[in-house]
């Protein structure tokens, strides 16, 4: 600090200076004080991000997916030909034609028998005339059925959800069976549709259902000629016919009578066995197919 003495009233003047030099270095530091305690503008400006709106991007409309089809209906084995079509048929051990609820799909043993939809596994078990059977709920009212496997997948349970092309069993010749074969069947509420209307299609809502041509029985009754008759059959055989039947010739387990006939549908040939009853089976005298 430089003191000044020109007038005597150096004293006055020298606190006056220096009164006013300290003012200066409070204001100095009290400045940079400030300037350290502050950020910088842009720094605030960073640190808040509504301080600098950034307009949002307009996403482009998306189109909703398509409904999914109400019945999308594959096949339960691969490269499957129907052999044995829906309708009457009379086996020749029977006095009336009765229908056949289903289709059936020749094959080897051990071919894999496949869900033709999505749907949750409604029962699985054996009986006496459809041997071994998985039947799958698919909505809409509809169920499928699968009957005379070889074995059923042991994830083939009630409750369980299967996809469309899941493994339900194998293909097999149990129960009445005539061969290794498929008794394959579509019902709507209980009611046997005719699976060759639904095979391979897809269908978006409950109006495209083919009920109406599904549900259509010819008058007209086939008769099935067979090479060897059912062991379980042979009395009925005999009472139809007035003799006895001749025992099966190729009488493997469940394995026991043949159709030779081809039967007379346009893209169908060659029935292999008998026809269903669901509500028969339960009594042990139906002839599944
Ligand atoms: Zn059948």
């Amino acid at each position: 600090m430089t003191s000044v003495d020109l007038d005597g009233s150096g004293r006055s003047r020298r606190y006056w200076l220096r009164g006013a030099a300290g003012v200066s270095l409070t204001l100095a530091v009290v400045t940079a004080a400030c300037a350290t305690a502050l950020p910088p503008k842009d720094s605030v400006l960073s640190q808040h991000p509504a301080a600098k709106p950034v307009p949002m991007a307009k996403a482009a409309p998306v189109a909703p997916p398509p409904p999914a089809p109400v019945f999308d209906c594959g096949q339960p084995v691969v490269g499957a030909t129907v052999d044995s079509p829906f309708g009457l048929r009379r086996l020749p051990w029977e006095k009336h034609g009765r229908l056949h609820e289903g289709v059936d799909i020749p094959g080897p043993v051990g071919e894999p028998v496949l869900a033709v939809a999505d749907g949750i596994v409604a029962k699985a078990g054996e009986s006496p005339s459809y041997g071994r059977y998985v039947e799958v709920e698919h909505g809409a009212g509809l169920t499928t059925f699968y009957a005379h496997l070889g074995r059923i997948a042991r994830d083939a349970k009630p409750g369980e959800f299967v996809v469309r092309g899941h493994p339900l069993g194998k293909m097999g010749s149990s129960g009445d069976s005539t061969g290794p074969h498929l008794h394959f069947e579509i019902r709507r509420e209980g009611k046997p549709l005719n699976p060759a209307s639904f095979l391979g299609r897809e269908f978006q809502t409950q109006a495209d259902l083919p009920l109406k041509a599904a549900s259509y029985v010819s008058p007209h009754v086939r008769v099935a000629q067979v090479s060897a008759i059912p062991e379980r059959k042979q009395a009925l055989m005999a009472q139809v016919s007035g003799k006895a039947a001749r025992p099966a010739a190729d009488a493997g387990p469940g394995v026991v009578i043949r159709v030779h006939q081809r039967l007379q549908f346009p893209s169908l040939h060659a029935a292999t066995e008998g026809s269903a009853q669901s509500a028969a089976d339960a009594t042990g005298s139906s002839s599944p197919g």
